[in-house]
């Protein structure tokens, strides 16, 4: 029972933490957002919603620059202002902006904007449990390794999760009849302005696989279903 005691310390900190984000985050979103009101990205998401077979699917905008779109833990989409931007000034096209939607829709989905926060938190417990077990072994550096394995599987597990919301997305825009065009030519669009301005790279793309391998495994499935690309 003693050995376990830190063990069972560090769930409850995993805990507390996860609760905490989980306010922290929709607090900050409720505070800078509004809701999306474009006419055009409005039309495009009721096709969106009835191929879903939902009522209506609802937007944000969360007030800041950097270029990403995020799903919150309690399900709500957000795209910031600076792609929305980016959309106002032509650079990015209604579909391919109603791609990210639908990326960000295959996160709420799929289960993993919850479980992500739990992640988040549950790899700090893990992270501090594991500390502790491997410390005892091989004092000093025990923390180190412990920090390195919690790493290396957060980053496995999130990197399935983009593809997951890649071939989503990509179904949903073949059954609006969208098709996965836009959602190839943005990443194209994202990496050549990353390469453009080194080191401005957008954080949507950041914190996501590598473009060619998206662009391959979204068109993987594309032969896997056998849908034309650009059928409408
Ligand atoms: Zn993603």
């Amino acid at each position: 029972m003693i050995k376990l005691t830190p063990i069972l310390l560090a769930v409850l900190y995993g805990l507390l933490v996860y609760r905490f984000s989980a306010w922290r985050t929709a607090r900050e979103l409720d505070s800078r957002s509004t809701e999306l009101a474009d006419p055009r990205l409005r039309t495009i998401l009721a096709r969106m919603a009835k191929a879903l077979d939902i009522e209506r699917i609802r937007v944000h905008i969360y007030e800041i620059d950097p270029v990403n779109g995020l799903a919150a833990p309690d399900g709500r989409i957000f795209l910031t202002r600076g792609f929305y931007r980016k959309y106002q000034n032509g650079e990015v096209s209604a579909n391919e902006l109603a791609s990210v939607i639908a990326h960000e829709l295959g996160h709420v989905a799929l289960g993993h904007s919850r479980r992500r926060m739990i992640d988040f938190s549950g790899q700090n417990a893990l992270r501090a449990a594991l500390g502790m077990v491997i410390a005892r072994i091989i004092p000093g550096i025990g923390f180190v390794i412990a920090n390195a394995l919690t790493s290396l599987l957060s980053a496995r597990l999130s990197r399935a999760d983009e593809y997951e919301a890649d071939a989503y997305a990509s179904a949903l825009l073949v059954k609006s009849g969208i098709g996965t065009g836009p959602q190839k030519s943005l990443f194209r669009k994202l990496e050549a302005l990353t390469g453009a301005r080194a080191g401005a790279a957008p954080a949507w793309l950041l914190s996501h696989p590598k473009t060619d391998e998206r662009v391959a495994a979204i068109e993987a499935n594309e032969r896997r279903w056998q849908v034309e690309p650009h059928s409408s």
